[in-house]
């Protein structure tokens, strides 16, 4: 496997990633856009963006700020304070539709309607992918190659390392077999490093509300054992504004941040920055030239329905 070099000198790239969903978060999968849910979006672009981008400042910290097309167009004031503060803006759906419930030929149109907004709007073109379901369809990855995207930030084969992702293909008798390998960087993401399930508060949800100071703790050890323990770590996290934008969620980010810069050799930086520093492997380059087989089996019918 190839890796990220590190600038000399840094042991740890961090990417506090932002995933600014707004009011798109309910109106794509969640599907609630009912007027109280449309003031939680409010919320996140005008108290929590704010919040994060003096937090971020204070800090010296750029970043990189995941975006539905949608959520731009509705807060275009607040998406150009984030590029007028030198972060990234990474593609993150159009309406934060999930691609595994719409079809192959909708999924890269909904791709192509947000380069629109972000061309419109900001004058840019994102470079990085981030599923707005963290979930892929059999279709994401060669649409996120075929648009040009340099990397992709929604994938979970690796924790604090970079990879090449692997296409699988299902075999039901014989064993899955690793298939071509991407030529786009995967810059892996982790549940357990985002901020929305244990601390968003949904209806008829278990989860949410958890103690901050676990939360804090959570993410501070991960950093920890990147720090010490993996050679070139990416750390790569995700916060939402209207969930950390909350008062008490603001003191335990801020207090892992403090936590981070009191180390020596800690790079905060964009995906796009990290993305930039992957050396291949001849391992690499073998698999990127696989031929590209996929699924080789249909499910045996004496497998039971799971
Ligand atoms: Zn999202």
């Amino acid at each position: 496997m190839g890796h990220l070099q590190l600038p000399e000198g840094k042991k740890i790239a961090v990417n506090l990633g932002t995933d600014f969903d707004a009011q798109s978060l309910w109106m794509g999968g969640f599907n609630k856009p009912s007027p109280s849910y449309m003031s939680r979006g409010e919320f996140g672009a005008k108290v929590g963006v704010p919040r994060l981008l003096e937090l971020y400042e204070r800090f010296d910290v750029k970043t990189t700020w995941f975006t539905p097309g949608h959520t731009i167009d509705t807060f275009p004031e607040e998406c150009e304070k984030i590029a007028e503060k030198g972060h990234e803006f990474g593609h993150h759906g159009y309406f934060h539709e999930n691609p595994t419930l719409i079809d192959a030929g909708t999924e890269e149109e909904l791709v192509e309607r947000a380069f629109d907004t972000f061309d419109r709007r900001l004058g840019i073109r994102p470079t990085g992918y981030r599923s707005p379901y963290w979930d892929y369809s059999d279709s994401t990855l060669d649409i996120v190659e075929k648009m040009g995207f340099k990397y992709d930030s929604s994938l979970m084969g690796r924790d604090l390392e970079a990879y090449r992702p692997r296409r699988w293909a299902i075999d039901w008798e014989n064993g899955n077999k690793a298939g071509k390998a991407s030529h786009v960087i995967e810059l892996p993401v982790s549940w357990y490093l985002d901020d929305f399930p244990p601390l968003a508060c949904i209806t008829g949800s278990s989860t949410g509300q958890q103690d901050s100071n676990t939360i804090y703790e959570r993410w501070r050890d991960i950093f920890d054992y990147g720090y010490e323990r993996v050679e070139n770590a990416a750390f790569v996290s995700c916060v939402h504004p209207q969930i950390v934008g909350q008062p008490h969620h603001m003191l335990w980010y801020e207090r892992l941040l403090e936590h981070m810069v009191s180390k020596d050799g800690v790079w905060f930086a964009t995906t796009d920055e990290i993305a930039d520093c992957w050396v291949d492997d001849e391992e690499d380059i073998a698999n990127m030239a696989l031929p590209d087989i996929r699924t080789t089996a249909s499910r045996p019918d004496y497998y039971p329905n799971f």
